[in-house]
């Protein structure tokens, strides 16, 4: 593993400039710092906002990069992403010290995010070395075939070229500058721009310095990384219009990724933006798991609700409980844990602003709800936040279906309702989401297939008996889901599979094997598992005369 030199002195010294290749970006553009959502207060040092020009020059060195970087072995590729994680575990505590200062988290939080997003790291370079990701597939010629002879006929999996990659607010490591979109498209062969979420910008330049370091050390494509800071969404608009830009990944608000989504399909060359936005997260309690484990269930997902302040993409936030002296007694006990919690801190003021202001148009919505706010303090410093519950009846929740829509933060939707159809209709109106969750008993499951057939054509993943926060990332992971929780609902944004985003197909016809890629030669000089005639296998193949 080579040494990682620093650009600067003191690794861990913020400059607050944007990273451009090798080069730093000028003073000038507008200045920024980042916010203690703990006291609201600004923090050192000013950043400053990209340039149009260095939007440009971010581009140029991308595009410079991406033939290089596109054809780089696997073992090359898997060396990059496993030295990132080694730089970041260097400065691992500073990392975690900018972090909790920029969101408010605790530090155990950062602990693990760190971890995961160093394994996610591993993760795509066991992937990319072992190789067989690219789908290789070879359908072999046959001359004498009548009446027309069958061409020979390659295809596999090829980069797209530079991708842009906004970071989310509140995952500042694991879906930000180093996290899951951008590996997966640097795994994948593309470079990429990062648009740093100015809610996190120190935390954002610690890790780009490593990465660039990386990149320097290891004598790769300067333009493989660029990492771009701005106080608005200049930057960004830019990035994503940018006619060489071939991608986007984004996670945020479905008003942000609807406006990115616009803007890539109104290009000349409309281009994919894999947008992964709001999501509630339905739960289902059926009835044998309410009157089996009602108590155990309230503390679980009161625990989902409120963790990290509730403001993870995969929250609980409308549970249907069927109406009962158990369903009371459940919402009860998390009526009695959200009055006696503690404030939380959100991470921006606008994410304040929009809880604050989507739980007083709850409560003025509909005459038949009920909201439970806790007392931990009115009066509350910085961006924090009483936890709250809502609770209404199907009949209303039917009535008024903005009740479905995301409230980021410690709050969430019980309803009720009277039997399996008003269920099943409650069901059937739900929009796409990222996750829903089924508590039931083996009797419960089996009168409620059709629920769980219902929910399959609405969620990217159904979680059984547990609770939806925390997304393992594996190969098997899906964490997508239809419109609106995702722009397109092929796609994860989590887990091996979300390197399929950012490549495209290329079939090769009656190709010399010179001129083929090392993936699709007749020798398999990588030993990859590749579909031969419809077949797997690892041999090497031959053409028939
Ligand atoms: P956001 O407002 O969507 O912003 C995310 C990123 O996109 C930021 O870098 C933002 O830049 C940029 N952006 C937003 N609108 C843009 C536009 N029209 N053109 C160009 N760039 C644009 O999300 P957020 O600040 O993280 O949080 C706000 C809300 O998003 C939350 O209240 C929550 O509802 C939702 N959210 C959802 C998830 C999820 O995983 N589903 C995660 C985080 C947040 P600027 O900040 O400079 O505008």
């Amino acid at each position: 593993m080579p040494t990682i030199e620093t650009t600067l002195p003191s690794a861990t010294e913020l400059t607050g400039r944007s990273i451009i290749g090798f080069s730093r970006g000028k003073s000038g553009g507008a200045a920024f710092r980042a916010f203690d959502p703990q006291t609201g207060k600004t923090a050192e040092p000013e950043f400053t906002s990209a340039s149009l020009d260095e939007v440009d020059q971010a581009v140029e060195l991308a595009v410079a990069a991406a033939p290089e970087w596109a054809k780089a072995p696997g073992k090359i590729r898997a060396e990059f992403l496993r030295a990132i994680a080694a730089g970041l575990e260097k400065i691992a505590d500073a990392i975690i010290d900018r972090a909790q200062l920029e969101t408010g988290l605790p530090q155990g939080r950062f602990k693990s995010e760190l971890a995961r997003t160093c394994g996610q790291m591993r993760l795509f370079a066991e992937v990319v070395e072992e190789g067989s990701w690219v789908a290789a597939r070879i359908d072999r010629a046959e001359p004498k075939r009548a009446p027309q002879p069958k061409p020979d006929i390659r295809s596999m999996i090829i980069p797209l070229g530079p991708v842009v990659v906004f970071g989310a607010s509140n995952f500042p490591l694991a879906f930000s500058v180093g996290g899951g979109d951008t590996v997966s498209a640097w795994a994948s062969g593309n470079p990429v721009i990062v648009k740093a979420h100015p809610a996190h910008p120190g935390t954002g330049e610690l890790v780009g310095r490593v990465v660039a370091d990386t990149v320097r050390s290891l004598r790769l494509p300067e333009g493989l990384f660029s990492l771009l800071f701005d106080s608005g969404v200049a930057v960004g608009q830019a990035l994503v219009k940018h006619p060489d830009v071939k991608a986007v990944g984004f996670t945020g608000s479905l008003a942000g990724g609807r406006a990115l989504m616009d803007l890539a399909a109104s290009r000349p060359e409309p281009i994919p933006v894999f947008a992964e936005m709001g999501s509630t997260n339905p739960v289902f309690v059926l009835p044998g798991a309410l009157k089996e484990r009602g108590g155990q269930i309230a503390a679980g997902l009161y625990g989902s609700i409120t963790l990290g302040g509730g403001q993870f993409c995969t929250k609980p936030g409308i549970v249907f409980l069927p109406q009962s002296d158990a369903s009371q007694d459940l919402a009860r006990d998390v009526e009695k844990r959200v009055s006696e919690a503690a404030p939380f801190t959100l991470l921006t003021s606008g994410i304040h602003k929009a809880f604050v202001r989507g739980l007083d148009e709850r409560k003025k919505s509909a005459a038949n709800l009920r909201v439970t706010a806790g007392n931990g303090s009115s009066k509350v410093d910085g961006y924090r936040v009483n936890p709250a519950v809502i609770q209404t009846d199907v009949a209303t929740f039917l009535s008024e279906l903005e009740l479905s829509e995301e409230l980021f933060g410690p709050a969430t939707l019980l309803v009720s309702h009277s039997n399996k159809s008003q269920a099943l209709e409650a069901a059937a109106k739900l929009k796409g989401h990222l996750t829903a969750t089924v508590h039931g008993t083996e009797q419960d499951f089996a009168e409620y297939a059709d629920l769980i057939s219902l929910l399959q054509t609405k969620v990217g993943r159904l979680v059984f008996n547990g609770y939806p926060t925390g997304v393992e990332v594996s190969h098997a992971m899906v964490h997508g889901g239809p419109y609106p929780a995702t722009s397109d609902g092929r796609s994860t944004s989590v887990g091996t599979q979300a390197i399929l985003r950012f490549a495209r197909p290329v079939c090769f016809q009656d190709c010399p094997d010179v001129l083929l890629p090392q993936e699709l030669k007749d020798a398999n000089p990588l030993h990859i598992w590749r579909m031969v005639d419809g077949e797997m296998t690892r041999d090497s193949t031959t053409r028939p005369v």
